[in-house]
């Protein structure tokens, strides 16, 4: 798959109209954005619109983008989540090159800097404990009230404050506070905390500190650092944005960073919540972080969702200043629109049922010839083995038809996709009464799927041959979404709304020989059925498929009702 990033912007939207202005009228230089992910879990879907919007508004305009672990709390953050999200924005199609950082590579100048807004009298300690803070704060309508240790020396709180490093005191005792206005309508402005106490170690400064800066402390001035000109992040964090200029304003900063707010992405049918996904993980509800359930990028990854797709998708859906949810079956469209070109078509049978063609001589076996992508005929033809005894899909034949089931039926015929036409003659039963083998016979003249005459079937199935060794036996699991309901906790309980019929386990399946040597995540057609690819538990001897999507594309219907 193609890891070609689209070079022109696909559109504008009013943060690409700031960004050509600002260069446009001189205001900065080079264009600087970050992605600063909280190593605390896997990406999702709704960071891939964050990092298709960062990296692709760098490289449009020809500047760059950083990725940046915004790692302040260690108590939540494990190398494990580094990785993976190192990995994840690479498989998407973007490089950071050597902008590389982390909030944790400027501990020391963001201590620096708490010590100046201290020696200006703007941050003292406080000894407040979490549960009086939040009291203190006041609410919306009420201002709050002054902490009893605001207005203590500057040289307390300067000594304090080198002790509380030194981890002379106990997690929760001391907090290091802005100074700023108790009584401010923005309640970011009451005196928010800019450090607190955690003797916790951290992925990567170990044992070196024992107070950590909080999100709003660390983030301008980690923007600031690393000379960021647009600071993108989520509707969310429009309140913090003037103690985001506040801090930026009062210290000795390099660069003057500006923060700008786009509407989150929500999808339907699906949660974007790192802390939810990862109650699924540790309470054993799905098969990781990257089940091929999860809204994670390494679980669509998983499931076969190529990466083009998902960039795609995150284009389309465009950046907007309010909130909306975006509908499922948009993400299944623009993956499915790569992997109708892409896809290479091989025959599955998923559910099958012996078909035996009492005039096709035993022990013979032919290679058919099958396009490997109708829609790219350059791609040319692949062999497919046929013989006396087959599998095909036992929901393409009916005993008693009903009225629009064109499929086979006793004495009907149907086509063989790119093999001959058959004709069922009879049908073996067991004990139970169900059928479980169909006798046919077959006109040797339609070789190659079409008839000298003219006449032609109203069905096309697909099809295996069951001798030994001609096709591999598969398990193959089938996916439905995560939640029951489009909107997954409406009613206040996200683990009520768990659809327990989100996977499907097929033990005894069948699939094309050359699937064999198809890569996990290497999605290909399973003709009329969908698109399929091998999961990474899949090893030689023991398939196992993912259904990616089915071939049904409900948002093209729904767009074409307009
Ligand atoms: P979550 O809410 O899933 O825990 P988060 O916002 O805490 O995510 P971060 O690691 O802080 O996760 O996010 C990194 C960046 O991705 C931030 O700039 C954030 O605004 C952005 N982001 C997170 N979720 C979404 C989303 N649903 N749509 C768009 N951007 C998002
Ligand atoms: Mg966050």
């Amino acid at each position: 798959m193609s890891t070609e990033v689209p070079a022109a912007p696909e559109r504008s939207d009013f943060i690409r109209d700031i960004v050509a202005a600002d260069l446009r009228e001189g205001r900065i230089g080079e264009v600087v954005t970050r992605f600063p992910p909280e190593p605390n879990g896997y990406l999702h879907i709704g960071h891939a619109k964050s990092i298709c919007l960062n990296f692709g508004i760098a490289s449009e305009f020809g500047g760059h983008c950083n990725l940046r672990f915004d790692d302040t709390n260690p108590t939540k953050e494990e190398q494990e989540y580094i990785d993976s999200i190192q990995a994840d924005v690479h498989w998407l199609g973007f490089d950071w090159g050597k902008n590389l950082f982390f909030a944790s590579d400027y501990f020391h100048q963001l201590y620096d800097w708490a010590v100046v807004l201290i020696e200006a009298g703007k941050a003292f300690i406080d000894e407040l404990s979490a549960d009086e803070i939040r009291d203190y704060r006041g609410t919306i309508t009420e201002p709050g009230r002054n902490s009893p240790w605001r207005d203590r020396p500057i040289e307390e709180s300067l000594e304090l404050f080198a002790r509380m490093k030194a981890g002379e005191f106990p997690d929760g005792s001391k907090t290091l506070r802005a100074k700023i206005d108790m009584a401010s309508p923005n309640l970011m402005f009451r005196d928010p905390v800019l450090y607190r106490i955690m003797h916790a170690a951290h992925p990567r400064t170990g044992d070196e500190w024992c107070i950590y800066p909080m999100y709003d402390f660390a983030h301008g001035q980690s923007d600031a650092i690393e000379g960021v000109t647009h600071s993108i992040c989520t509707l969310e964090f429009d309140v913090h944005r003037p103690l985001y200029d506040w801090f930026i304003e009062n210290l000795p900063v390099p660069h003057v960073p500006h923060q700008y707010e786009f509407a989150r992405l929500s999808v339907s049918y699906t949660v974007l919540s790192k802390r939810f996904l990862l109650r699924l993980v540790q309470d054993g509800r799905v098969r990781g972080w990257d089940d091929p359930r999860m809204p994670t990028i390494s679980g669509l990854r998983r499931r076969g969702f190529p990466a083009e797709g998902i960039r795609n998708f995150a284009t389309a859906v465009g950046v907007a200043k309010a909130d909306n949810v975006v509908e499922y079956g948009q993400l299944e469209y623009w993956v499915r629109d790569v992997l109708n070109r892409r896809a290479v078509r091989k025959f599955g049978v998923l559910r099958p049922l012996k078909l035996v063609i009492e005039n096709y001589p035993e022990g013979k076996t032919e290679d058919m010839e099958v396009p490997v992508n109708p829609e790219e005929p350059a791609a040319g033809v692949r062999r497919v083995p046929f013989g006396r005894e087959l599998w095909i899909e036992r929901e393409d034949f009916m005993e008693e038809p009903a009225p629009k089931f064109f499929r086979l039926a006793p004495g009907r015929e149907v086509r063989l996709r790119s093999a001959y036409f058959v004709t069922c003659t009879g049908v073996v039963k067991d004990a139970a009464g169900e059928v479980v083998e169909l006798r046919c016979t077959y006109d040797p003249a339609t070789r190659g799927g079409d008839s000298p005459e003219g006449r032609r079937p109203k069905a096309t199935l697909h099809w295996l041959s069951a001798a030994p060794g001609a096709a591999l036996p598969a398990e193959v699991r089938l996916y439905d979404h995560l939640f029951t309901r489009p909107d997954p906790g409406a009613d206040g309980d996200l683990f009520a709304d768990l659809n327990p019929a989100s996977e499907e386990v097929i033990a005894d399946a069948w699939v094309e020989a050359s699937c064999a040597t198809l890569r996990a995540g290497e999605t290909v057609q399973f003709e009329r059925l969908g698109y399929f690819c091998p999961d990474v538990d899949s090893r030689p001897g023991q398939l196992v498929f993912n259904r990616t999507l089915t071939l049904k594309d409900t948002w093209a219907k729904v767009q074409a009702k307009g």
